[in-house]
């Protein structure tokens, strides 16, 4: 476990509306929603977390949810451009039906590397996936009262990155990170790492030919890394530096500590850490309940309160 990236850890996303937001993925999805904080960039806008129970590294997906009317992302190359989460075996059809009764955008599924997968849209045009993951996921998933475990969300299955070319981004993944290509279907590439088995895949996906993509409403912001402790965080930031790429200092995002980097093939990376986790401030069972706020912005809850939108 020393000194090895493990798997995934979050994915940050930009959304619209918060309420929409909220709404789709705590109830639709049926995920839990494990934080309510502000932006630490900018403590004028939301930061939402939602994930399984604990908020585990590998089933955190996170929105800055900027409100109505802002700029409209497109997907293109130097993103990641899909999100694939790991659902039970034969729950597909729940999944399509609840689509179908929710007006979910969604594309009837179909296979690839062995796997039956659902591809959706979030309300803002975020692409992600429903995946039956071919390798057994006994990771415990969170219920609801309409999503129970025989069909619920169990986390990260992998992420998908668009790129020109796939080289230098491989490189990263299999020089620092030390995954390894598994399999390959026509311009789609699987690396994994074997320190983990779930949250474990990076598919990159080769269009030469894509234009860039945008950052904005409905794309993926940021992909993290999960590794140990601040330590292996710190050996990281070496080995990256190594690579002759520049890498942010630590910063502290309060659940986790984080070191950021742009990938040569223009996708940022993050590198977190599973210390301190997200009952930090919060206890299991009050996760997500409170409008949670760092110490330098305790002070002024009262005016970032009035900003922020109520969500329920
Ligand atoms: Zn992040």
């Amino acid at each position: 476990m020393e000194n090895q990236i493990l798997g995934l850890h979050h994915i940050t996303a930009i959304a619209g509306d918060a309420k929409r937001n909220f709404n789709f993925y705590s109830k639709i999805l049926g995920l839990r929603f494990i934080k309510k904080t502000v932006n630490f960039d900018d403590p004028g806008t939301y930061h939402f977390y939602f994930g399984d129970e604990v908020g585990s590294a590998g089933t955190i997906l996170t929105f800055f949810p900027w409100g109505e009317g802002i700029q409209q992302g497109r997907k293109g190359s130097g993103m990641a451009t899909e999100i694939g989460y790991s659902v039970p075996k034969g729950s597909l059809d729940f999944w399509q039906k609840r689509f179908d009764e929710h007006n979910v955008i969604y594309n009837k599924p179909s296979e690839r590397f062995g796997e039956k997968h659902l591809p959706f849209l979030d309300p803002d045009g975020l692409k992600l996936e429903l995946i039956e993951s071919k390798t057994e996921d006994t990771r415990k998933a969170w219920e609801t009262d309409e999503i129970k475990a025989d069909v619920a969300t169990k986390g990260f299955h992998n992420v998908t990155l668009t790129l020109k070319n796939i080289k230098a981004t491989a490189a990263i993944l299999t020089e620092i990170f030390g995954y390894k290509l598994i399999e390959q279907e026509v311009n789609r590439y699987r690396y994994a790492t074997d320190t983990v088995e779930t949250a474990a895949i990076v598919d990159l996906v080769e269009l030469e030919d894509e234009k860039h993509g945008h950052v904005a409403n409905g794309t993926v912001h940021h992909v993290a890394f999960r590794v140990k402790n601040d330590e292996v965080l710190m050996h990281f930031r070496e080995k990256v530096e190594s690579f002759g790429l520049s890498i942010t200092h630590q910063i502290d995002r309060q659940y986790f500590h984080s070191l950021y980097f742009r990938e040569p093939g223009g996708v940022l990376f993050e590198l977190a850490t599973e210390n301190p986790g997200f009952t930090y401030d919060e206890s299991l069972e009050e996760l997500g309940k409170n409008l949670k706020l760092p110490a330098q912005y305790e002070s002024d809850r009262e005016r970032i309160e009035s900003h922020l939108a109520k969500i329920d």
